[in-house]
């Protein structure tokens, strides 16, 4: 005899959390519309067979621990990305099942325009959007689908159009695109209303199997805690509140659009790879070559916007991995072009490296002094804090640093161009630490700016001279490289 009431295979067996926390309920408040509705995607996954294939995308809001619950594949994106992470998964694998489940806050917030990009350009995903008019996740703020009047914590007397504008209705603002092959907006107001969303939902998955395009499903869902209301009147009060303002329907059905054509499967092609980024094969082969004392470098480089910073870390970075060590690089930097904070880490190594992030630097180059006072704990015990001696004056340091000071603008003032500070502090950098060969840095200058050539050749020769200059006065750092 068939057994009816199971729990779908598609849901994991047990919903292991965080050590300590009870395994066997969800992280939902009780009374809340997200169990209703992946038990609804979990049997349709189920029923039609596609559990093996299926990509589930959650982004941040109170679906954020999808992975928790769904047994298929999973992806956790950023907030308000899960239409183009989904959009990146499809074209990867274009015979998944992907789909992007999102809040209002994540979907009609802060995704607003990559949901409508997403739409517009038909990609073949089922996005399922929860609409409770309220942020629930973050304590109860306005959504743009909170309704007029509705109080939330930042509208305490009540949503007001002339203030907060109208709730936006994004399943027919969505439908007035061309491509989108199927937009409906459900309810679980009630058991019917339930039976409804469970039969848009499998239709939605089948216009996906049969890769007809883009489908979004939104469903009024009941948020108790936001609402402050209990479960049962929580389902009360979409009936008597959101049906008008948020009338269910179908708003687009183009299912019988032709199915667009399955394109092959990429094919991932490591020597294309290398080509395009440009490294032989010869040069990864160098990787078993490096000395096996061969440091990990972690680098914390930072300054002013517009000090080349970030391009610094960038040609160290490609200098070592030219040389075929493994290399990182993470920038960060304000809106400024100019004058704002820039600061990146990178990190080289003969090991593969876990994380791009960089916490306890080895080495510090501060190209100005907030750098210097922000980061300058960070620095591991024994690391190396190199400072731009042109402007930074107040040097306090823990006393488990080495520090070499270099008027690095100072020097390039004199070789004609303030811009290449940054290549006399790379030339330092090289020569103290030896983190990448002075030759193999050399070789990436003629890619930069032509008319700053000759310039970068000399602001090389002069690092590498000032550590030369270090390394004899101290007789702490050896001077590694040297330039031919
Ligand atoms: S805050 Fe609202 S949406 Fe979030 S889990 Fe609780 S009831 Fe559900």
């Amino acid at each position: 005899m068939k057994d009816v009431f199971k729990k779908p295979d598609s849901f994991y067996e047990f919903f292991t959390r965080s050590a300590g926390v009870d395994k066997e309920a969800t992280h939902y408040c009780p009374g809340c519309g997200h169990g209703n509705l992946h038990k609804l995607i979990a049997e349709a996954i189920d029923d039609l067979d596609i559990a093996d294939r299926t990509v589930f995308v959650s982004p941040v809001g109170c679906s954020v621990f999808g992975y928790y619950y769904f047994h298929v594949g999973n992806v956790q994106s950023a907030h308000g990305r899960a239409p183009a992470v989904a959009t990146g998964i499809k074209r990867a694998l274009p015979h998944s099942i992907v789909i992007s489940y999102q809040g209002d806050g994540d979907l009609a917030a802060i995704g607003a325009n990559e949901i409508l990009q997403a739409a517009n350009r038909g990609e073949s995903i089922t996005v399922i959007f929860v609409n409770n008019a309220i942020y629930g996740m973050t304590g109860g703020q306005m959504a743009p689908t909170t309704l007029i009047d509705m109080k939330t914590t930042t509208t305490p007397y009540g949503r007001h159009a002339e203030n907060e504008g109208y709730p936006l209705r994004i399943s027919e603002l969505l439908a007035t695109l061309q491509a989108p092959v199927y937009i409906e907006r459900c309810t679980l107001e009630d058991s019917k209303s339930i039976m409804k969303t469970r039969k848009a939902i499998r239709r939605a998955l089948e216009l996906q199997i049969a890769n007809k395009g883009f489908s979004l499903i939104e469903v009024l869902s009941p948020c108790p805690t936001g609402w402050k209301l209990d479960p049962i009147d929580s389902r009360e009060w979409i009936t008597k509140n959101m049906l008008n303002v948020f009338p269910p329907a179908v708003y687009k059905d183009r299912a019988d659009a032709p199915s667009r054509p399955t394109p092959p499967t990429p094919v991932y092609d490591g020597d294309e790879v290398l080509k395009i980024i440009g490294i032989k094969e010869s040069d990864a082969a160098h990787v078993a070559k490096l000395p096996a004392d061969f440091p990990t470098h972690k680098l914390v480089l930072a300054g002013f916007g517009g000090q080349g910073i970030l391009l610094l870390g960038q040609l160290l970075a490609k200098s070592s991995m030219r040389e075929g060590k493994f290399v990182s690089w993470l920038p960060s930097y304000g809106p400024e072009m100019r004058g704002g904070t820039a600061n990146c880490h990178v990190v080289v190594s003969r090991e593969r490296i876990g994380s791009p992030f960089v916490t306890n630097p080895t080495l510090l180059v501060a190209m100005n002094q907030p750098s210097l006072e922000k980061f300058a704990d960070s620095v591991e015990p024994g690391g190396l804090v190199i400072y731009d001696s042109s402007f930074v004056k107040d040097v306090k340091l823990p006393a488990h640093v080495k520090a070499v000071p270099v008027p690095f603008s100072e020097i390039a003032n004199d070789l004609g161009n303030a811009k290449v500070a940054n290549v006399v502090a790379a030339g330092t950098i090289i020569g103290l630490t030896g983190i990448t060969g002075a030759d193999s840095f050399k070789s990436l200058l003629g890619s930069l700016r032509k008319e700053l050539l000759d310039a970068n050749l000399k602001a090389l020769a002069a690092g590498l001279a000032e550590a030369r200059h270090f390394g004899a006065m101290s007789n702490q750092p050896s001077v590694k490289a040297t330039v031919s």
